[in-house]
């Protein structure tokens, strides 16, 4: 194994079958090694920087109906919000006031937020807040939906593949999602010029050692400039609400080498792995992550973006969580900036 680790980190590239063997010969020894490698390139690049990005919720309701998911459309016990503009903003003025460069709309499949809504939100806040990235997460659009929210000044988007196995996807959601429409619109979204984010869940149900090493090699190939896992958690109103979580030691284990095969890449300790662990996050950092996503979205609707059971950070102010991750990352060793974090190309 010693020898595929140093492969890896010198030539940022495996095969599936190594990284197969690679996530199956799991040991403390090489979890340490790894590890140790991964916070040294992440060094190289950004030294003891830890980026944040002010995470909104701007909707739960969601015409989609992934198996995994709280907010899936079929959840009956959903309780449904939706943020108005100016909340939204609202939002994004607090945020700034607290530190943070750039803002993350995430939201499930809403159709109310149409290309000009959503896009009269990104430009409102970029017109505010012009020395600010604007990131969005809504999931499957057209490519001239994401042509117009690009214009109107949307920088980056987080797009999660979920997993590279057509097979396994299909297995994650229902048929009228597909494995190659979230393929076209990772592709759709760097040719018109966005950051952009893909990621899975790890141990989401089905999941082998194949599927993993598949996902390591999609990231190797398409070379995202961010990068979102976390691990699967079940939640209580979905079809996979007795599954296993996935584990923390696993997650860290490919957090390190993700680092090692695109050392650039922006990479976030979650919320999940924050949930699943209490020091989750910091656990992520020491492995290679230097992004952290506190939440800012107003706390009367928190509760209700539950994707999975028992999110953390869902009782306290915007300030708290801020306060709270620099705090945590201090601690460590390690300092959140105020900035946009931009992905960087070289070192
Ligand atoms: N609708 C948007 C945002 C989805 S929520 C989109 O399609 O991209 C963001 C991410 O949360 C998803 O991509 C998924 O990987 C993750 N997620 C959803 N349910 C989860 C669960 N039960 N456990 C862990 N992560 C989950």
């Amino acid at each position: 194994m010693k020898e595929l680790i140093r492969k890896l980190s010198e030539t940022h590239s495996l095969t599936i079958e190594e990284y197969e063997q690679l996530v199956a010969n799991r040991t403390d020894e090489n979890a340490r090694l790894l590890r140790k490698l991964a916070v040294g390139v992440r060094r190289d690049f950004y030294g003891n920087d830890i980026y944040i990005r002010g995470l909104i919720e701007i909707t739960n309701i969601c015409r989609n109906d992934c198996y995994y998911c709280g907010i899936r459309r079929s959840n009956v016990n959903c309780d449904r919000y939706r943020l108005t503009r100016d909340e939204i903003i609202a939002c994004a003025d607090e945020g700034y006031a607290l530190g943070f460069r750039t803002f993350v709309l995430q939201g499930g499949e809403d159709s109310y937020f149409s290309d000009e809504i959503l896009g009269g939100i990104v430009s409102g806040i970029k017109a505010s807040h012009p020395d600010c990235a604007v990131t969005l997460s809504m999931g499957e659009r057209s490519h001239d939906s994401y042509a117009y929210l690009k214009a109107c000044g949307a920088d980056r988007y987080l797009l999660r593949h979920e997993t590279a196995d057509p097979v396994h996807y299909s297995r994650l959601h229902p048929p009228a999602m597909s494995y190659e429409n979230r393929i076209q619109c990772l592709h759709d979204l760097r040719e018109l010029g966005y950051q952009v984010g893909c990621g899975f869940m790890v141990g989401s149900p089905y999941q082998d050692l194949r599927n993993i090493a598949r996902d390591l090699k999609f990231i190797e190939d398409f070379r995202p400039e961010m990068c979102g896992i976390g691990p699967f958690i079940p939640h209580k109103d979905t079809p996979f609400h007795d599954m296993p979580a996935g584990t923390l030691e696993l997650t860290c284990y490919l957090l390190s080498i993700i680092r090692l095969i695109h050392p650039p890449v922006l990479l976030p300790a979650t919320t999940a792995l924050g949930t699943i662990d209490p020091l989750g996050r910091e656990k992520g950092i020491m492995s290679g992550a230097n992004v952290v996503m506190p939440n800012l979205s107003p706390v009367n609707v928190r509760k209700k973006y539950e994707l999975y059971d028992g999110k953390i950070c869902t009782g306290e102010e915007s300030a708290q969580c801020r306060e709270c991750l620099s705090e945590r990352m201090r601690k460590i060793g390690y300092e959140i900036v105020v900035g946009r974090g931009d992905f960087k190309r070289a070192v």
